[in-house]
């Protein structure tokens, strides 16, 4: 008798085969059987021709903290996410010591758009190491199941307290990260992350520590991968860090690099395509380099209370540390608003914000004729410059104007490109970030509605490729991502003629009641991990037993 029979469905592989009609049978939360099975099961279920295809891996998460409040990493698992990996960027929380607890939320308060009290409210701070981290994740369990980055803002944070996030490292830093990324991965991490990224900052505008680390220091640390024998190194590039320089470090580790966050931009519309040339170039030669692209655009919902849009602006920085009084009266300054026009008019090689006030739009204001209209429109039926229009209308309504902004992305044409690319991985939801600001955690259900269905760009075969064999492959992540027999039973079943991610809402349940966006998902019908499903047709399903894993084993690819 098998557990679970789903009969009569588009079985997709997740290897890139053809879809074809079957069934599948598990056992013991793993696959027993495909494509014909005459057994009976305690659970059956006809799938009446829906898709069924392997969990999506969401490659790019930052579950790190909600992960130990909110075991249900709410809410991929109901958007189809099977197996989730988490401390992307190097925004980990371990390791960590007592007494810098503060420091690293501080640190995490912009980059994750949450708030100091609910990071204070809610993180379980049960461990202090990156092993006594990962043992906490096991011994609690969670929904889906997760992979580990040990990250290099913690680890410079542990070594260097205060001072890593204002000067380089010195050799016997160097060396005692070393050590810290060495025990990590003996434990179970999945590799080594880190950023380079000027739009990273934690509070006050303190740049993450990673971006104090020089070359030097990148080279020592990548390094262990390589006496590691596995893992892969994961990166969020700032526009200076060059393709030639990571090459590099995965020739002299061996190792898969991942490079973030490639998101295309209409006023420098080529650099993403420069970027996964020498990607491609690099590959050539025999390194193993992929770009991490998006597919979704990268709208964001934001206050000037924290404008996560502009703080990545050289000429934003005077502003980044002030609060209150002092923070608006530098918002009203001539000198530093003509700076930021300055700024934004200069081409970039990346840049979230590239002065398309047409597509910043303002969502919520005490002026209800304003809502919904774009910057660029109100200031000119305003007569007005729009920067100045945005700060002074913000300023009159004590900073709590809601604008959205389409930053990135907006392109499809592009976009589409991106995504065919041999060279890419599809990735970047930043689910459990940013959680005010924008929401993708349901990017694979877009990829399956809209590059698929609407669109066209990709197939269905390469589309669940894309989320499942081919993260599975490069993360070394085993007997998962196909519908193979004696694989883990991390299933979706969805109905290829609806599917897609749900709009947007507001809610209210992070610790101390704090909003966050979150999404639903639509045409999902079922969500199975290691056979035990989580989520059904009206999302999630409450389990006493969670069912993920927590992965310290993996492939040594
Ligand atoms: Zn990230």
């Amino acid at each position: 008798m098998h557990d679970l029979v789903i009969r009569n469905a588009l079985l997709v592989d997740g290897l890139g085969s053809p879809p074809r009609r079957g069934d599948l049978a598990v056992k013991d939360g793993k696959i027993l059987e495909v494509g014909k099975t005459s057994l009976s099961a305690k659970e059956t279920v006809d799938a009446d021709g829906l898709a069924l295809m392997p969990g999506i891996i969401d490659n790019h998460t930052h579950y790190d903290a909600q992960i130990t409040w909110d075991p249900w990493a709410s809410p991929s698992p109901a958007l189809g996410v099977t197996t989730a990996v988490i401390g992307n960027c190097g925004f980990t929380i371990a390791p960590c010591r007592p007494r810098d607890r503060d420091l690293v939320m501080k640190n995490l308060t912009q980059v994750e758009g949450m708030s100091l009290a609910v990071l204070r409210a809610g993180v379980r701070w049960d461990f202090e190491t990156v092993p006594q981290y990962l043992d906490l994740l096991e011994r609690q369990g969670s929904a889906l199941n997760v992979a580990v980055f040990v990250g290099h803002s913690s680890i410079r944070t542990y070594v260097m307290g205060e001072a890593a996030t204002e000067r380089a490292a010195t050799e016997a830093e160097i060396g005692s990260m070393r050590n810290l990324i060495l025990e990590a991965m003996k434990a179970g991490a999945v590799g080594f992350s880190t950023s380079t990224s000027p739009a990273h900052n934690g509070e006050g505008g303190k740049p993450m520590p990673s971006r104090l680390a020089d070359e030097k220091e990148l080279h020592a640390l990548v390094g262990c991968l390589r006496e590691a024998g596995r893992g892969v190194f994961m990166l969020t590039k700032g526009g200076h860090t060059r393709i030639d320089f990571l090459e590099a470090l995965a020739a002299a580790s061996a190792r898969p690099v991942v490079i973030a966050a490639l998101l295309h931009s209409s006023t420098n519309p080529d650099a993403v395509f420069h970027d996964l040339q020498e990607i491609e170039e690099a590959n050539r030669r025999g390194h193993r380099l992929v770009g991490a692209v998006s597919c979704c655009p990268l709208a964001m919902e934001f206050t000037l209370h924290s404008p996560y849009v502009f703080e990545g602006l050289e000429a934003w920085q005077p502003a980044l540390p002030l609060k209150g009084e002092q923070f608006k009266s530098k918002l009203k300054e001539k000198p530093f608003r003509d700076a930021l026009r300055a700024e934004i008019a200069r081409p970039a090689h990346f840049r979230l914000f590239n002065g398309e006030w047409q597509l910043v739009q303002v969502i919520q204001s005490a002026r209800g004729e304003l809502e919904q209209k774009s910057i660029a429109q109100l200031a000119r039926a305003a007569g007005q410059d729009p920067l100045d229009f945005m700060l002074d209308t913000a300023l009159d309504e004590n900073l709590d104007t809601v604008y959205s902004a389409l930053l990135l992305n907006s392109d499809e044409a592009a976009v589409g490109r991106m995504l065919k690319h041999p060279c890419s991985l599809v990735s970047l939801s930043d689910a459990g970030a940013h959680l005010t600001f924008f929401n993708d955690a349901g990017f694979g259900l877009h990829l399956l509605g809209h590059w698929v269905r609407e669109l066209g760009v990709l197939t269905l075969a390469d589309a669940v490729w894309r989320l499942t064999g081919q993260p599975a492959a490069l993360f070394g992540v085993k007997e998962r991502g196909a519908l193979k027999v004696g694989h883990h039973a991390d299933l979706l079943l969805f109905d290829p003629a609806t599917v897609d991610r749900g709009p947007k809402r507001r809610v209210f349940d992070l610790p101390g009641g704090n909003p966050r966006l979150t999404t639903g998902a639509v045409g999902v019908h079922g969500v199975w991990v290691n056979g035990v499903r989580v989520a059904g047709k009206d999302g999630a399903v409450p389990r006493e037993r969670l069912p993920g894993r927590l992965l310290r084993e993996f492939a040594v690819n």
